[in-house]
């Protein structure tokens, strides 16, 4: 550990507290012969925790420097697979054939810098985790559980509510990083319903989110111009609201009943 020179500009934060490491495994109640998927194992503190469970884990890590220490720490491990890569750039498809049927977890504590991309990775790929542990930013954290009518709500927000149940677990203080981080972080537990809404077309109601938000302070009108206004108008009539309402304050199941109206 002495040797590592921390890489800012990968996000490296390393999580050095055996409280918090513990907690979260603890928290994450692995099932045994599944598969956990770690975004960005650094030098595997959370990772040693996790492959002593009875799991495979199949880790991604940027730093190919980190590599010589990693294959010393683990080599008496046969259920740990490491791909020293871009996890932005991995066909997840062709990486996660192997593991076809095993149960899938997302367990890591993220590079910051790039929480939504991967998120988005995520939840666009149809690996289907059942459900995912994250470490992030505690502003992100407020933003991906956040209800409407909050600041912090936003498109990813209702993204994600389509596929999982949110939950803030709990805060994470900058000391239990090395190198201190200059923001606090919160775990972040997504797990996965059975699809509880009906969407009559998810590529037209993705769609309609991502512009309804696109400029968060203007009225909906602004930012919806290209659809049918007087049908989301229709719909909106139903819960009493009208076309100069914010994006932020409409609930999942709206905007699902605006576009299936469309
Ligand atoms: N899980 C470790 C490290 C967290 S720091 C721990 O808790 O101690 C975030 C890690 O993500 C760093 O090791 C960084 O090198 C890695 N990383 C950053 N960008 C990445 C990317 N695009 N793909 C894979 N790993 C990445």
């Amino acid at each position: 550990m002495e040797q590592i020179r921390p890489k800012k500009k990968f996000g490296q934060n390393f999580l050095i507290d055996n409280n918090i490491l513990n907690k979260i495994v603890k928290i994450a109640e692995i099932e045994p012969n599944s598969l956990v998927i770690e975004i960005g194992i650094g030098t595997g503190n959370l990772t040693e925790q996790l492959i002593k469970e009875k799991i495979t884990l199949l880790g991604y890590e940027i730093d190919n420097s980190l590599k010589e220490g990693l294959d010393k720490k683990f080599n008496n491990y046969s259920n740990l697979n490491v791909v020293y890569d871009d996890f932005l750039k991995r066909n997840l498809k062709e990486d996660l054939k192997p593991y076809e049927n095993k149960t899938k977890y997302v367990i890591a504590n993220l590079p910051y810098y790039i929480t939504t991309p991967i998120i988005t990775k995520i939840i666009e790929s149809d690996f289907n985790p059942q459900k995912m542990l994250l470490m992030v930013q505690k502003e992100v954290g407020d933003r991906l559980a956040a209800q409407p009518g909050t600041k912090a709500y936003g498109s990813l927000t209702v993204f994600i509510k389509y596929y999982f149940e949110v939950k803030k677990m709990f805060l994470v203080s900058k000391n239990a990083f090395f190198p201190k981080p200059n923001v606090d972080s919160l775990i972040v537990k997504f797990e996965k319903t059975p699809i509880k809404y009906e969407v009559n077309n998810e590529k037209l109601f993705f769609k309609f989110v991502k512009d309804a938000f696109v400029q968060k302070r203007k009225t909906l009108k602004n930012n919806i111009k290209n659809y049918d206004l007087i049908k989301v108008e229709e719909t909106l009539k139903k819960y009493n609201l009208d076309l100069t309402v914010r994006a932020e304050k409409l609930s999942i199941e709206q905007f699902i009943d605006i576009t299936n109206n469309l």
